[in-house]
């Protein structure tokens, strides 16, 4: 016998000692071989000796599971008791304890090295299904367990994607991690999984299947895993595509019929399970390149995952479950919301759009192809063809798409009553306590209406009413709506393109924009006031005066830029010092978005008279509102009458109050405050590397980058941004740009976002700077 020299053959000398000792093998470390795989499995003359070090393996749960399985007749290894007559032997491994098993063994080759022949993949499919109705009242107080290749939680290992030094690769295993964190699978059937269908633990003879082995991965869990599992080895044989595998859930479906939760869950998992294999084998290949039966399937996973980025999730499930009981069509999930009598196809619905509504010259569609929404749920939008969308961008569905809480507010109230304000109704004046008591006193009188540009038309008329004045004062570039008067108080419409220029009664001040404005640093917020100060003067000496400043408490249009400290309150100082009233748009960041606040102006410890607000309040139902004090709603009371039809009616006061439950309930105030700052210091990092990055600023979950050729001419890099937007968008993330340079990035996601979201973003971000940025 040679003396071993390296760790491999340490081990296999060790081996077969142990098998030697205690089942009477033959003893020789050269006959035996290491079976591929993570685990120390040897073959030898009296079978495969499987050895588990403690807290590695649950020998025992394996055997239960093994056990339930022959008893119902599937071809599972049986142990050979040793030569004392135990199933499970004491012994060490590396200094450890661990314990010993020897299965005999069962005859076939791995799939692997066999032709996937139609016949035999449903013959794979059917085995998981009849081991899934064996282990259905399988029972063992140690099977709910997770492990890194718990498929449920394959989230655990994006963290890893940044030691994949290859960018594709990178690429498509975010994409699949996202595709995954994206589907729920909650509502997905559990029970008792094998864990590791692999094409190595499944031994076949032509198209009989001889051996389904090796327990170690085996948990609890949506029973669609296995099937996903075995799919993603099936597609990394040579010549089986999506519609080949199909085989394999048409051969399990007739045994167990697939819901359609499950029958979306598959690509998603699927896809998982290869990004899993990917992220394992990296992060190994890190810390131990040398360990070869580690990497036996990297290259087909690699390549398999790869090649699936492209392939439309619904392609994928129609693909995958044409043949299933429950049709995919007939699914009561997006598709079924598509109107198949006219068109799914988003070409030919951007023509009737085109057709139908204002052209995309008015009223223009997002990125450079557009997309098709068809759900969204939390912080994910799901297009037609089943891709899922992180949404950075749409600050409306505030406490996220679709929260089952608002939703069932929505309706319930819907199912019962929607009058108006003229009735007496409880919860339309609990809304209006409840949003007075998130406000300083004295702001304690709410009127509600349908949308942001209303609500600033009514601060316009309640500013002119307490005052008797006509004129305001905004700040450049600013946006307050889309009514007559709103556009008028707007310079990003009235200088913008088709804008009618400025009106007399409209004054506007710089933006106090300490990045790219005249007067930066320390004092710069003073020094900006002064610009109202002087406009003041100006009006008057022209024989105006100034009825009301309306200012957002971050610019949002202008460019996600935070006002310079001490701006507010010394812009508020001059504008009462000439009886004028301040006005709060906080349509776009209020409902504590900036994290360290419920309203931005707060942020600035300043109070307004009126305080705007919209967008979040009934998260994507419209509903806005103005608030204000006795004394200004007491001076509007002039005699007219103000009514609106839809404002403040019960079914949305019903949502307002919901969204306000969720905010407190799922602390979402601070969540955006924590996130921000993980954001932000993302951003601040991928600054230092990239510098097409001038500036990255906001609060809490409202951020912007501001993107330039020149860090020192601060030329704006507006096509870049468009481009990176579009990158960014392909690879699921969305995002928009803004400001009057049109280089900024904005991202003011629903509040529901997570740590991985956040990480997710900035990694994409990083790799599609390195392409797009200089
Ligand atoms: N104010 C601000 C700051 C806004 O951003 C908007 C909408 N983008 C509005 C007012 C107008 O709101 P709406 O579209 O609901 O009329």
């Amino acid at each position: 016998m040679s003396t071993p020299t390296t760790a491999e053959q340490r081990d296999a000398a060790h081996a077969a000692m142990i098998a030697a000792t205690h089942w009477g093998a033959a003893g020789l470390p050269d006959a035996m071989r290491r079976l591929p795989g993570e685990n120390h499995n040897y073959l030898c003359d009296v079978g495969v000796l499987k050895i588990s070090i403690e807290g590695q393996a649950d020998p025992e749960l394996e055997e239960a599971v093994a056990a339930t399985l022959a008893a119902a007749n599937l071809p599972v290894p049986i142990c050979k008791p040793s030569l004392l007559g135990k199933i499970l032997v004491a012994v060490d491994l590396h200094d450890r304890p661990a314990t010993a098993r020897m299965q005999a063994l069962l005859p076939g080759l791995p799939w692997r090295e066999s032709q996937a022949t139609h016949t035999l993949l449903r013959n794979i499919g059917s085995m998981v299904a009849r081991a899934h109705r064996a282990l259905k009242s399988f029972d063992h107080p140690r099977s709910d367990r997770s492990h890194q290749w718990d498929l449920e939680r394959a989230g655990q290992h994006r963290a890893a994607v940044g030691h994949v030094p290859n960018q594709s690769l990178r690429r498509a295993i975010e994409w699949a991690l996202h595709l995954h964190a994206s589907c729920d699978i909650t509502s997905c059937p559990r029970g008792m999984l094998h864990g590791d269908a692999n094409d190595e633990n499944i031994l076949v003879d032509g198209d009989h299947i001889t051996g389904f082995l090796d327990f170690g991965d085996c948990l609890r869990g949506p029973l669609v895993i296995d099937l996903a599992i075995t799919l993603a080895y099936a597609v990394q044989h040579e010549g089986v595509g999506l519609e080949d595998a199909a085989a394999v859930v048409a051969g399990y479906d007739k045994i167990r019929k697939l819901d359609t939760t499950e029958q979306q869950a598959l690509f998603p998992l699927m896809v998982a399970r290869l990004a899993t294999s990917a992220c394992i084998s990296a992060t190994r290949s890190a810390t131990d390149p040398d360990h070869s039966t580690w990497f036996s399937h990297r290259h087909s996973t690699e390549e398999t995952l790869m090649a699936l980025v492209d392939v439309a999730p619904r392609d994928a499930q129609v693909a995958l479950c044409s043949t299933c009981a429950i049709r995919p069509e007939c699914s009561p999930d997006t598709s079924a919301r598509v109107d198949h009598r006219t068109t799914t196809h988003t070409g030919s619905l951007a023509a009737r759009r085109a057709r139908s509504l204002l052209g995309t010259g008015v009223l223009s569609l997002s990125y450079e192809s557009p997309l098709h929404i068809v759900r969204g749920q939390g912080q994910f939008l799901y297009a037609d063809d089943g891709r899922a969308y992180l949404d950075l961008v749409n600050n409306v569905c505030h406490v996220g798409h679709a929260h089952p809480r608002v939703v069932q507010a929505l309706s319930t109230q819907a199912a019962t009553l929607n009058t108006n304000t003229r009735y007496l109704h409880k919860t339309i004046v609990e809304y209006a306590e409840r949003l007075s008591a998130t406000l300083p006193d004295g702001l304690d009188v709410c009127c509600f209406v349908n949308s942001g540009s209303e609500a600033n038309e009514l601060a316009l008329r309640m500013a002119r009413a307490v005052t008797g004045r006509d004129d305001i004062i905004v700040i450049d570039s600013a946006y307050h709506g889309s009514t007559g008067a709103c556009i008028e108080m707007s310079p990003y419409k009235f200088n913008g393109p088709g804008g009618q220029g400025q009106r007399d009664w409209v004054h506007v001040v710089p933006m106090p924009d300490t990045y790219r404005g005249e007067i930066t640093g320390d004092g710069a917020g003073v020094a900006y006031a002064k610009d109202v100060e002087r406009v003041i003067g100006k009006a008057t000496s022209s024989g105006r005066s100034i009825a009301a400043f309306l200012a957002e408490s971050l610019l949002s249009c202008g460019g996600q830029i935070p006002l310079a400290d001490g701006y507010l309150s010394a812009a508020f100082k001059h504008v009462r010092a000439a009886g004028g009233v301040c006005i709060a748009d906080e349509v776009q960041v209020g409902l504590g978005r900036v994290g360290e606040a419920m309203w931005g102006f707060e942020l600035h410890g300043v109070v307004p008279d009126i305080v705007v607000m919209g967008k979040p309040m009934g998260n994507g139902h419209p509903l806005a509102a103005v608030v204000t004090t006795r004394a200004i709603a007491e001076a509007f009371n002039t005699g007219m009458e103000f009514f609106s039809t839809f404002g403040g009616n019960p079914v949305s006061a019903a949502a307002g109050m919901a969204v306000l439950d969720v905010i407190e309930e799922e602390k979402l105030q601070a969540r955006a405050a924590t996130l921000g700052r993980r954001f932000m210091d993302g951003l601040a990092e991928l600054r230092e590397r990239h510098t097409i990055i001038g500036d990255v600023r906001g609060c809490g979950l409202f951020l912007g980058i501001e993107l330039v050729r020149d860090r020192k001419t601060l030329e704006p890099a507006d096509t870049e941004a468009a481009m990176i937007v579009n990158a960014m968008k392909q690879r699921g993330v969305l995002l928009s740009t803004d400001g009057p340079l049109r280089n900024v990035i904005k991202i003011k996601p629903p509040m529901v976002v997570v740590e991985n979201d956040v990480d997710m973003a900035i990694r994409l971000l990083d790799d599609v700077l390195q392409y797009h940025g200089r």
